[in-house]
This record gives structure tokens, C-alpha cells and sequence, in this order.
């Protein structure tokens, strides 16, 4: 065992080869792969998630959901899997419906989870409360074309303050704050302080719907830095989840699932070059 002690699942898991797939809308074609090689991850707590958990019970590791906990409304289970498939649906567009519209539809109801959460290979994991965002002069590694629900949620900004700052997470960075007509940078305190406020929203959410704590999280966006890192394991999450190469070896590494349709399905391989868009 390394420095960085991962905890015994994670270990057990890497030294049987397994990997980690991030999975967010689930699409008919998924089902074509070859899956039991893989964990397997579900991030925002979407309704498709639940209602193919018939295709996907028998999964011989267990499967984790992050759910965002203030997309999860109070409202009864719906149908799961009849033989009928559900029509796919973008990041870009759920987002949208959600954060730009207030909609919630495109996500699971408590008594979804609550479902998955009794079911003897399911694992429930925090995405977060608020799956929030900020801008920041922060410049992503990779930077992706930014979906329109982000830009719609910045509009009251005026375009000559945006410029030259990216829409990132509002977690994993201090950011700007729009206020008396300029842009101000959140101080540490602030940010700080948002961090620990979602946390015990989303921790709030699992003691009370649950009856526990969650211990593993999924970072909104796969973005996160070292003080969102230490609060988190204060609130007692001890295994993280990020996207395809983490620099922190500490976290679990996650390959999307959309980059396996666009290989030879002969074998698991290192894809680290994953093209979708993931919100
Ligand atoms: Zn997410």
C-alpha cells in the first residue's frame, strides 16, 4: 500500500485491474459494452439512471450514484425499465431545464433513491447540494466550448466584465462575485464559507432521507483543489472521485463512458482523451 493509503475498496479494486467509468445519461448503445469489466459511476442523479437499473442490477461490482441533493425533489417513484428506452438526453440540455428553468423532472425523486439506496449493490454518493458555478480567471487545462445554461446564468453580468474569465466550479474555486456593478474576488472566508454551507445542505440531506453519512464524493464538473479537498474529508468523505487524470494520486480516477464507444470493444485501455461533454 502507497503513502496515500486509499482506502481497502479502492485498493482491492485497482489491484484487480478494475477501472472506473463515469456514466451520466444513459443511452441504449451503453448497453452494448462490454460493462462488467468496469465500475461503475452515475453522476448527477438522473431519472435514467434509476430507470435502468433493471439492465444493470446484476453488475458484479457495486454501482455508485453521486446524486446533487437539491435536484432530488419529494415526489413518488416513477417506472423503471419495461423493455422501452428512453430518449437520450445532453449534459447541456438537463442543465439547462435545471439551473436556467427550475425544472427538476430530469432527475431522481427521493423515493427513487431511496429505492436504489435498499438495493444490495448500490452505493448512494454526494455530487454536491448545489452544483454550482462561479467565474474565475482560473484557466482550465482543457478548456471546452462553454454550454449556453452556463453563459444564461452569468447574463446579468455585463460582457465587458466576463471577459477573459472562464465558468468553472464554484467549489473547487474562489471566483468572482457581481456586485455594485463590478466584480469582486470571493475573499478565503467566503469561499470557505460556501463550501462548508453546501456540504452540510448535501450531508443534511443523506442524514435525514438515509439515516447516515455519506463517505464518498463526486466533484461537480471533476474540478477540485486542496482547500475544497480538506473540508470535504473534515465532513468525513474519504473517497473522492475526479475525471480522467487527477494530479492528485489520491483521487479515483474516472474514464467517461462515451469514449468506449469510439474504440474497439477488445479490452479495457487507458483512454484518458475522452471527447463528450460532461457538465
Ligand atoms: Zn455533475
Amino acid at each position: 500500500m502507497s503513502n496515500s493509503d486509499p482506502p481497502p475498496d479502492r485498493a482491492v479494486a485497482q489491484a484487480a485491474g478494475w477501472r472506473t467509468l463515469m456514466i451520466h445519461d444513459l443511452q441504449p448503445a451503453f448497453f452494448d459494452l462490454p460493462l462488467d469489466r468496469y465500475r461503475l459511476t452515475f453522476d448527477d442523479g438522473l431519472y435514467s439512471q434509476y430507470y435502468y437499473f433493471p439492465l444493470l442490477q446484476h453488475h458484479p461490482q457495486p454501482l455508485t450514484f453521486f446524486i446533487t441533493t437539491s435536484l432530488i425533489r419529494e415526489a413518488p417513484a416513477r417506472g423503471r425499465f419495461d423493455g422501452r428506452y428512453l430518449p437520450p438526453q445532453a449534459a447541456a440540455d438537463y442543465s439547462q431545464r435545471a439551473f436556467i428553468e427550475g425544472r427538476r423532472d430530469d432527475f431522481m425523486t427521493t423515493a427513487e433513491v431511496l429505492f436504489l439506496a435498499g438495493q444490495p449493490n448500490v452505493r448512494i454518493g454526494a455530487h454536491s447540494h448545489f452544483h454550482d458555478i462561479t467565474l474565475t480567471s482560473s484557466h482550465p487545462r482543457n478548456p471546452r466550448p462553454v454550454s449556453a445554461w452556463k453563459l444564461q446564468r452569468f447574463a446579468h453580468v455585463p460582457a465587458a466584465l466576463r471577459r477573459g474569465l472562464w465558468i468553472r466550479s464554484r467549489l473547487a474555486f474562489p471566483g468572482h462575485e457581481f456586485r455594485n456593478q463590478r466584480l469582486v474576488e470571493r475573499s478565503a472566508g467566503e469561499w470557505e464559507g460556501f463550501i462548508r454551507h453546501d456540504t452540510e445542505r448535501c450531508v443534511d440531506w443523506f442524514q435525514r432521507h438515509l439515516g447516515r453519512t455519506p463517505d464518498a464524493y463526486c466533484f461537480p464538473f471533476n474540478e477540485y483543489s486542496a482547500p475544497l479537498l480538506a473540508i470535504l474529508r473534515s465532513y468525513g468523505f474519504r473517497e473522492f472521485y475526479a475525471g480522467s487524470a487527477p494530479k492528485d494520486p489520491s483521487l479515483i480516477r474516472r474514464t467517461e463512458i462515451e469514449s468506449l464507444l469510439r474504440q474497439p470493444t477488445n479490452g479495457p485501455r487507458d483512454v484518458s482523451a475522452g471527447v463528450a461533454r460532461r457538465e
